[in-house]
């Protein structure tokens, strides 16, 4: 099998199932108990809590555990929705876990605004600026997009947004940026931060918001007062642990294999541009390396899925979130026309891809795309 379908859920590391096995057998005690078992327990979620905060270089933040990524967004986002008289602003990019979020408060009455991207899929920094007045009150921009792999400058946004209204808070959606790229929080200058375990090696069904100290946020999900009172429900121990080795093993990955995912990237997008059908709008350096959205035109992006399928190799067509939704409002956004949006396909890697899987890849990329021109006749 070649995987390459990273952007949308990563395999585990045999360390990280092992942790996770060895957690819920031995320290499967509950983290509110009162005994020394469950002091052990909470140890256990301060130690992977701290390992993260480390690994974002966020000494000027907590970290709340939530069970998604979704769920961190959710409540970034509600906690400011009561605010009366006041906007949002996000960006035509975001993850439906904000995108969609947005929709529900327009649907309310809030007034909500959208960043327009520019044709290499990031914020326009123009209009984004204009968007910002002294009601805005929360302003949400991703750090690495999911579909195309286009890296905001946030520190710039949080610049441009702050010396309009320094009293906004500012979130960013993490998830993909996440020890994909280097992120130092303490300076990137935003209040709030998402992140996801499933997409850096880690177990699915647990995610984190990372709020700056002094920030107060509500509970989103009220029950028995866990995680400082501000996520109720038993501590997921094991999927927290397990998230906290994931990520241990990818710092150190960030910074020793970085080079060699970026070389990957290249040699395949090097490789794919002498398709004559192909077309790439998120190959530069300045993409996630992790990332390489381009369409195969003529062929329908869900045909060139199913014809890989057959031969083990998983990619995605656009954000597997949104894959059964008609229409790209990202694609639309940058620019891109029907025929090119009809047949966009996403690869995204990690650090296990090797080149060999590439030129695997590669080789039945080439097959299915030709034979399927010349059975349609579009080869001609
Ligand atoms: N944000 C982004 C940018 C994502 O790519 C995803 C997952 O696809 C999410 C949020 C949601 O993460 P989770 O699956 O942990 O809810």
């Amino acid at each position: 099998m070649i995987y390459l379908d990273n952007a949308s859920t990563t395999k585990m590391y045999d360390e990280v199932i092992e942790e996770y096995n060895n957690i819920s057998k031995n320290n499967f005690f509950n983290a509110s108990a009162l005994y020394n078992k469950g002091l052990e327990s909470k140890n256990l979620i301060n130690k992977s809590r701290n390992t993260i905060l480390n690994s974002l270089g966020a000494t000027n933040f907590d970290l709340v555990f939530t069970g998604s990524a979704t769920e961190a967004n959710n409540m970034a986002i509600y906690n400011f929705s009561n605010r009366k008289n006041k906007n949002f602003v996000f960006s035509m990019a975001e993850h439906p876990s904000v995108f969609n979020v947005a929709k529900d408060l327009q649907n309310k009455g809030i007034e909500v605004r959208f960043a327009k991207l520019t044709k290499e899929g990031v914020v326009d920094k123009e209009h984004f600026k204009t968007l910002i007045d002294e009601n805005t009150c929360f302003v949400s921009i991703m750090n690495v997009c999911n579909e195309t792999g286009a890296v905001n400058d946030i520190k710039e946004l949080v610049k441009i947004a702050k010396s309009i209204n320094k009293s906004l808070i500012f979130h960013s959606d993490g998830v993909q940026a996440f020890l994909k790229i280097p992120v130092n929080l303490d300076n990137l200058g935003v209040d709030i931060y998402t992140i996801s375990s499933h997409k850096v090696n880690g177990p699915k069904g647990v995610g984190a918001l990372i709020v700056r100290k002094g920030l107060n946020i509500n509970p989103y999900i009220i029950g028995g007062g866990q995680e400082n009172n501000k996520r109720s429900g038993t501590e997921n121990v094991a999927g927290i642990c397990a998230f906290g080795k994931a990520v241990s093993i990818n710092f150190l990955k960030l910074k020793s294999d970085y080079d060699k995912i970026r070389n990957l990237k290249k040699f395949f997008y090097n490789e794919l541009k002498n398709i004559k059908n192909f077309v790439c709008y998120t190959y530069n350096e300045s993409f996630s390396p992790f990332i390489l959205e381009g369409s195969f035109l003529g062929v329908k992006a869900e045909t060139m899925l199913h014809m890989l399928e057959e031969y083990g190799i998983f990619i995605s067509n656009g954000s597997a979130c949104s894959s059964k939704k008609q229409g790209n409002r990202i694609l639309e956004s940058m620019g891109l026309n029907f025929a090119e949006i009809e047949s966009s396909v996403r690869f995204s890697f990690d650090y296990d891809t090797k080149i060999d899987d590439l030129k695997y890849a590669l080789e039945y990329i080439k097959k299915v795309n030709e034979n399927y021109l010349k059975i349609t006749n579009k080869g001609k």
